[in-house]
């Protein structure tokens, strides 16, 4: 361990966290179904859902299309501006490191996440890349809906084990 993982801050957790939280979790849900990990990301503005997607890294051939860069790809558009400062970036699985440096930039406020991620998890599992002196400090929520979100996970690694695939994420 690099890094002493970040405290998170359980007070910033607001009452529909877990509400959309289960969204999310649905979104991931339909990447399991054609075979994505499953992970799914909603940013919200104001309580409003600006961006819902989910990880489409096989079905685009692209290794940026993980919920997270879709997800504020598209708030980006709906805003329109890709600084989406005041608003909220809910995702069923610890962000990785791409994805972490995508957050900062784009000037989320809270990150809520729901599966730390012990082989790739960037805000605080394997390294707490929030933590580095930025000019942007994210606010870090967790853990919502930790069981369901870890157990969707393990559920589709189980399955695809069963089928004979050995492709990590
Ligand atoms: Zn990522």
């Amino acid at each position: 361990m690099i890094n002493k993982p970040k405290e998170y801050d359980f007070a910033s957790l607001l009452d529909n966290d877990e509400l959309v939280m289960r969204q999310a979790l649905s979104l991931a849900k339909k990447a399991a179904d054609i075979g994505e990990v499953p992970v799914g990301c909603i940013i919200m503005e104001n309580n409003k859902i600006i961006a819902a997607e989910y990880n489409r890294r096989e079905t685009d051939q692209d290794a940026t299309a993980h919920a997270e860069i879709l997800a504020l790809r598209a708030a980006g558009k709906h805003r329109p501006s890709w600084r989406l400062d005041g608003c909220d970036l809910y995702v069923t699985l610890e962000p990785c490191l791409m994805c972490s440096g995508a957050i900062i930039q784009a000037r989320i406020r809270r990150l809520i996440f729901g599966a730390p991620d012990p082989k790739g998890g960037m805000a605080g599992s394997i390294y707490n890349v929030f933590d580095l002196p930025a000019n942007h400090q994210v606010i870090i929520s967790g853990l919502v809906l930790q069981e369901e979100c870890s157990g969707q996970l393990k559920d589709f690694f189980q399955r695809r084990r069963l089928m004979g695939s050995k492709d990590g994420f």
